[in-house]
């Protein structure tokens, strides 16, 4: 694979570039530039200075860029460009383009985007996600479509199938390249690549690097240009953070706490599991905080309108897991809660960074167990700077619950600095606590048994071998 530098700052050799200026001097006109006009484009971002160019000469494009670059627009221009040209000439059952995401959520962003840019333009679009109705997706793809944004799990089963070909697919991109590696889609991702057209033109954005994006990288693109912008990682300047030390006990009063200021507009609050996240969800409500939820084991229409209640402002407290909510571009987040440190310490960069976009102010506040000091130690060697400490409550007294609230857990049920010394006199093991479940050892004593999964793990239902020495089924959340 070739290396070639980046084109901002070269001379654009699309058009009469002496006289066009912005998106029109990237190769963009007629209808397709008004429609971006229309969007409130009218300066192109960096990567779409770099990205648009190469693509509309037909070029391959490698890009490193994240959710908020503009690379959606990057992406979709050309395509929208060749395929406005080119008329209305589908086949029953084919898409022209597919643009594959990791989420939910981003493959329907990146629909609402195309929509707007292609406004007043032929062109059809469709998704197929998993978690909504199959039926009405293959009547969508039916007659043939121009655009078709998917998740790599369903589009495969259609694909499977036979109610979708996609041998006329001359465009093909891969968004978030490195998420999709993570959710174990990359075989998809390389199957679903194979079945398109040996000559299509293919953009593969990633928002990291890891060794398998580059080896996909080489094996799907042919001489790409590569193209890249400052990581939100090295932009987060503007992003203020602190960690508040609390223990697990503690977090839920630290939390309301902090949200009864009116300063918290607009806040998402990370939990690193699907268990975790509705638990946090729960106790907001009960404490008098209205708040959304999102993650994988939530249906389709059930995180779609998480998200547009809390992108509207009808809910100021969105809470959500890494994955479910990696991609999510809400303008205007104000603060971003951590409830728990993240299991990788990169995911925090990609937690804070929905925060402080596009030049506005953010706060991030992360909220630390003493057993979690490890996974702060791993964050802080990231970004290369230790986090402030806004607060210590681990001098205080655990808050006392509320005891109408006696029979929910408040704290995990796994935590074990309660459960080496046994409050009811009995000695370890043997009894039986009804469950079925002995009540010590590692296991959770009840509902927490998922508690410390992460997303994206699932039940164990092989056998031992399988388990423990065999090939593990890859981990599909979103
Ligand atoms: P994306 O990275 O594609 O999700 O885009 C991030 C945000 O930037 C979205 O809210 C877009 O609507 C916005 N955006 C993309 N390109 C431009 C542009 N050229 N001018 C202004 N806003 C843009």
């Amino acid at each position: 694979m070739t290396n070639e530098n980046n084109l901002a700052g070269n001379t654009i050799s699309t058009g009469n570039t002496a006289e066009l200026a912005g998106f029109a001097a990237l190769g963009i006109s007629g209808a397709l530039l008004k429609a971006t006009h229309g969007a409130g484009f009218t300066e192109p971002k960096p990567i779409q200075m770099q990205a648009i160019p190469p693509q509309m000469e037909g070029r391959d494009i490698f890009g490193i860029a994240q959710t908020g670059s503009g690379k959606t627009a990057a992406f979709a221009l050309p395509i929208l460009s060749k395929i406005i040209a080119l008329g209305t000439k589908r086949r029953a059952k084919t898409t022209r383009a597919l643009i594959l995401a990791p989420t939910r959520e981003l493959a329907v962003q990146i629909e609402d985007t195309i929509k707007i840019l292609a406004k007043g333009a032929h062109v059809s679009t469709a998704l197929v996600l998993g978690g909504v109705s199959r039926f009405s997706q293959v009547k969508k793809v039916a007659p043939g479509v121009d655009i078709l944004i998917a998740t790599p799990g369903r589009l495969t089963d259609l694909v499977r199938e036979g109610d979708l070909i996609l041998s006329d697919t001359k465009w093909l991109v891969l968004d978030e390249g490195d998420r999709m590696l993570d959710m174990g889609f990359i075989n998809d991702v390389k199957r679903i690549a194979k079945a398109t057209a040996p000559d299509r033109q293919t953009v593969l954005f990633s928002a990291t690097m890891p060794n398998e994006i580059a080896e996909l990288a080489k094996g799907l693109l042919k001489n790409p240009i590569r193209v890249e912008v400052a990581p939100q990682s090295t932009a987060a300047a503007e992003i203020v953070q602190g960690v508040v030390f609390a223990r697990t006990k503690q977090k839920r009063q630290v939390l309301s706490t902090m949200l009864a200021d009116a300063a918290m507009k607009s806040v998402i609050i990370f939990s690193r599991t699907k268990h975790g996240a509705d638990r946090v969800t729960k106790d907001l409500e009960r404490d008098g905080f209205k708040a959304a939820v999102i993650h994988g084991n939530k249906s389709q229409n059930a995180r779609q309108k998480a998200l547009n209640d809390f992108r509207e402002g009808s809910v100021r407290i969105l809470v959500a897991t890494d994955i479910a909510a990696r991609g999510i571009d809400v303008p205007g987040i104000s603060h971003v809660v951590n409830f728990d440190l993240p299991d990788e310490a990169e995911s925090y960069v990609h937690r804070i960074g929905r925060t402080g976009r596009n030049g506005m102010d953010g706060i991030a506040i992360t909220l630390c167990d003493p057993s979690e000091n490890s996974k702060l130690r791993q964050v802080e060697r990231i970004i290369r700077s230790k986090l402030p400490i806004v607060a210590d409550h681990l001098g205080s007294p655990d808050p006392v619950r509320n005891p109408a609230e006696k029979n929910e857990r408040f704290e995990p049920a796994n935590d074990r600095n309660d459960r080496n010394g046994r409050r009811d006199g009995r000695r370890p093991g043997g009894q039986n606590n009804g469950f079925g479940k002995k009540r010590f050892g590692d296991k959770p004593a009840f509902a927490g048994a998922g508690e410390r999964k992460p997303e994206g793990a699932k039940p164990f239902k092989g056998n031992n071998k399988r388990r423990f020495g065999g090939k593990r089924p890859a981990a599909r959340a979103a």
